[in-house]
This record gives structure tokens, C-alpha cells and sequence, in this order.
């Protein structure tokens, strides 16, 4: 192949990642956050969490709580918020059991804590579809039964950047499950 040619497709390759770029950052800050999901643990309401534990501070490992703890009786089923794609099902040692699940706009939503693994990476979820019970696998062994729930963002979400909490610049890839999940 020429150089001129190859050279041509580079620059081709580059500015097409650069403008599915800026339509994905573009389409997730203009779109924003909506209520749009349904709390994930079978009988759970809004009652189930502490609403101020998304990115608390100290926290662990982490250092920062980038999600909630859904709060239910041991083995309570959960159910996929999504219509999306199993990424990765297994187990480490802070999450225990836990489910990466890419859903609609490019969004991630992270499962942990799970009684057992139930699912397998790399299969196709249906909304209202079961993906487990809850546990306290990993890290929260001696905590009480609960789903820990995080919403990751592939494409930053500007108007979450914050400069006054640690960590605040991650909150662009992370979205507040406490504004994002209905009872329904
Ligand atoms: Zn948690």
C-alpha cells in the first residue's frame, strides 16, 4: 500500500474516533440524567439505602463510595435493571460475586456483594431478568446483606465535575443511582 494511502486511512481512523468522541461526550451531557430505572432488589424502596452514601468519604479501600448499598434480607432477588451485556461476571476480593453489565448510552452498571455467581461474562441480559441474590461476598463479609450499585459513565458527564470532594473529577464518569432509580 502507499504510503499516501495508508497515511490517508490513519487520518481517517483519527478524526472518526475524534467525532464518535464528541457526539458520545455531546449526547450524554445534553441527554443528562433522568429517572429511568427501576431499584434493582426485588421489594426495595427508596427507604433501603442511605441517600448520602454516594461519594462519602473516608471509605474503605476505595476511599470513596462511588455507588449505594441497597440494604435487603439475605437472598432477596435481584433483578437487571437494563436490557444489556454481561461483561464480566466473577469474583475479586473487594466485590465478591459481582456483574458488569453495559447497558443503554453507553453506561456501565456495576453489581457486588452477590450471594453466589449466577451469570457468565459475555451473555445478553433482559430488563426485570434475574441476575442473582443478595449476599455479602467480598468485602462485606461483616457487613449486613446488601447489593452494592454503581452507574459508570463511558463518556464524561461535565456538568458532574466537582472541584471541592476527593476524587471530584471522577464524578463525570459516574452517575448518582440515588437520582437515577424509580420505584416501579
Ligand atoms: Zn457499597
Amino acid at each position: 500500500m502507499p504510503i499516501t494511502t495508508k497515511y490517508k486511512k490513519i487520518k481517517l481512523l483519527f478524526l472518526s474516533l475524534i467525532l464518535l468522541t464528541i457526539c458520545g461526550v455531546s449526547y450524554v451531557n445534553i441527554i443528562g440524567q433522568k429517572k429511568e430505572l427501576f431499584i434493582p432488589v426485588v421489594g426495595a424502596n427508596i427507604k433501603s439505602w442511605d441517600s448520602k452514601s454516594y461519594w462519602c468519604t473516608p471509605w474503605g479501600k476505595s476511599k470513596v463510595h462511588k455507588g449505594i448499598d441497597i440494604f435487603a434480607k439475605h437472598k432477596t432477588e435481584i433483578l437487571s435493571p437494563i436490557n444489556g451485556f454481561i461483561l464480566s461476571a466473577g469474583y475479586s476480593e473487594n466485590g465478591g460475586n459481582y456483574l458488569y453489565i453495559l447497558g443503554p448510552k453507553l453506561r456501565i452498571y456495576y453489581f457486588a456483594h452477590l450471594n453466589t455467581q449466577e451469570k457468565h461474562s459475555f451473555s445478553f441480559i433482559k430488563k426485570r431478568q434475574h441476575i442473582g441474590i443478595v449476599g455479602n461476598s467480598g468485602n462485606a463479609i461483616s457487613s449486613p446483606y446488601h447489593l452494592h450499585f454503581s452507574i459508570f459513565s463511558f463518556f464524561p458527564i461535565v456538568k458532574y465535575y466537582s472541584g471541592k470532594e476527593s476524587q471530584g473529577w471522577m464524578k463525570m464518569f459516574y452517575l448518582d443511582p440515588v437520582k437515577s432509580l424509580i420505584t416501579s
